[in-house]
């Protein structure tokens, strides 16, 4: 077995198990802390829950019904703070909630809604206030009263990458397509061995281990001979993607008759993004797919509130995931607590295991910096949090997007404006090195469709660990939204004889 080199000694000070938002962002402030860190991902970065949410940065109005005030709080504090460290992947989003008499009473929206606007700190996003729809609303006739309020957008996937990204900038090695297949105590440092895809083995130890495996936290818990301490609650949640269902850059918040709400979100400039479904969940986490079922309660809601019929036929794809929540025992799965769980395990004097259980993706830096608090004992050489003020790659010296797409385009007068827009809101100021070193049109390589040139996939290859189509097409853009079958199988072919190449050359230089 090859063992890895940590790079300043013998040992990592942490092992990160689980490469989806709460591995990256442990990674990330311990790596800015001073320790010596790696994370290993046995997918792709977000391959599993990480890139299945509904993308929202947000408080979360729904909990307020079960008196998640700590969650709440915690979360409405966090849109302002992401909105400075990642403002190209995190923007403001203004919510329509329609108001129908018989759901919930307008007396308790309007008291929800100020508790929002109050509960956390609020600088750039605008207060809650009623609406009547105008004549020409997409919704149906009846709906007249509406309320409006703000929460923000985020590319879940690429906040995963940036926080990767800002994980290996302080010094931490990410492997990803690395399982972790075993771990045990000895001497006072885990013993870890990962396995690749190509099934060679490395071996690792460190002083202490995070166990952030996600819908499989349970499961790793099993494997290390640990005791599960806290169970976890799988909770699949569903999406389809449609068409543009109306103009406009607002989404719709509609409550369903169960209780339960659905939001309706512009996505990707042609489409709207549709869920979420609630329902226990017992598979492999990895083989969640939307059911029928699902599939109708979303149409169901959506036919109750817009005038014009949706059917199955429109929809263009769909996508689940799994929450990993912690099982508070509640009676319905939408009424399970998001809020997470650190659970610490270990003995005075053994390496400690600081376990995940639930969280969302609004909350992950906060959750970050608790895990470290945890663990700072065992760790004493430690820095303090630092990550509250800290631009994720792509958001440093961020000028603004109009203002990026605007130099862009005076400096590269040849890039289509959709180009530049997209470049911007997904990398951010790293476009320039995107484009670093290029001077016209042709230097872009060859066109797969939809404004994916070869440039930008050597770019996701080498600096965000791109390596098969579904890591660009699903997770690094959504550009499998837009590019046809052929194209898509022309992309693997590309990245197959890459990665081909790449052998021979590693091979040549052994
Ligand atoms: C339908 C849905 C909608 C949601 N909407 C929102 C929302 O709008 N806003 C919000 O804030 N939150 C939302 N969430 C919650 C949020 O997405 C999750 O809390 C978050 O993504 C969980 O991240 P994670 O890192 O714990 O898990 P994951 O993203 O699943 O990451 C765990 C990783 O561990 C890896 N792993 C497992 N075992 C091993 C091993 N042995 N070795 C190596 N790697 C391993 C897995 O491959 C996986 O990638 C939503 C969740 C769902 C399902």
């Amino acid at each position: 077995m090859q063992p890895v080199h940590p790079p300043l000694g013998e040992v990592y000070d942490l092992a990160v198990i689980g490469g989806g938002i709460n591995g990256v962002g442990i990674a990330a402030d311990a790596a800015g802390r001073g320790l010596r860190v790696l994370l290993c991902e046995q997918d792709d970065l977000a391959a599993h829950t990480s890139s299945a949410s509904s993308k929202l940065i947000h408080g979360g109005l729904r909990y307020l019904e079960h008196y998640q005030f700590r969650l709440v709080r915690e979360a409405l504090g966090e849109r302002e703070v992401l909105l400075g460290k990642a403002p190209h992947l995190v923007r403001p989003l203004r919510f329509i909630l329609p108001h129908r008499a018989h759901l919930r009473p307008a007396w308790l929206i309007r008291a929800g809604l100020f508790l929002y606007d109050h509960l956390g700190p609020r600088q750039h996003l605008a207060a809650s206030r009623y609406l009547r729809l105008a004549a020409d609303s997409p919704l149906q006739a009846d709906i007249r009263q509406a309320f409006e309020y703000a929460d923000c957008w985020v590319d879940d996937a690429r906040l995963v990458v940036a926080n990767a990204q800002a994980a290996r900038e302080r010094g931490a090695h990410v492997h990803c397509r690395t399982r972790c297949i075993g771990a045990r105590r000895s001497k006072g440092l885990w013993h870890l061995q990962l396995e690749r895809r190509d099934g060679s083995r490395l071996s690792l130890r460190a002083r202490a281990l995070v166990n952030a495996a996600g819908p499989w936290a349970a499961q790793l818990l099993q494997l290390f001979k640990q005791p599960d301490g806290r169970a976890l609650r799988l909770v699949q949640g569903s999406h389809i993607v449609l068409p543009r269902l109306y103009p406009g850059e607002h989404a719709y918040i509609l409550q369903n008759e169960d209780g339960r709400i659905v939001f309706v979100l512009p996505f990707q400039e042609h489409f709207s993004l549709v869920g979420t479904t609630d329902r226990e969940y017992q598979g492999d986490p990895a083989q969640v797919r939307i059911s029928d079922v699902e599939i109708d309660y979303l149409l169901a809601v959506l036919n109750r509130h817009f005038r014009q019929p949706v059917s199955r036929a429109q929809i263009v794809h769909s996508f689940s995931g799994v929450r990993p929540l912690y099982d508070d025992h509640s009676a319905s799965p939408s009424a399970v607590s998001r809020d997470y769980t650190l659970a610490l395990a270990g003995n005075p004097g053994e390496a400690p295991l600081l376990s995940v259980f639930g969280g969302k993706l609004t909350t992950y830096r906060r959750l970050a910096e608790a895990a470290l608090q945890l663990l700072a004992p065992s760790l004493p050489q430690m820095g303090p949090a630092w990550t509250a003020n800290a631009a994720l790659p792509g958001g440093e010296q961020w000028p603004g997007h109009a203002t990026l797409v605007e130099q862009l385009r005076r400096r590269f007068v040849w890039l289509p404006a959709s180009l530049a827009q997209r470049w911007t809101d997904s990398y951010g100021v790293r476009v320039w090195r995107l484009l670093q070193g290029i001077h016209d049109s042709q230097a872009l390589g060859r066109h797969f469709g939809a404004g994916l040139y070869q440039r930008e996939v050597d770019y996701l290859c080498d600096e965000e660990w791109a390596q098969q189509a579904e890591d660009i097409l699903w997770r690094r853009s959504k550009l499998g939204l837009l590019l046809s079958a052929s194209e898509q199988a022309a992309l693997r072919d590309y990245l197959a004889q890459r990665q081909a190449s790449r052998t021979r050359l590693s091979t040549v230089l052994d």
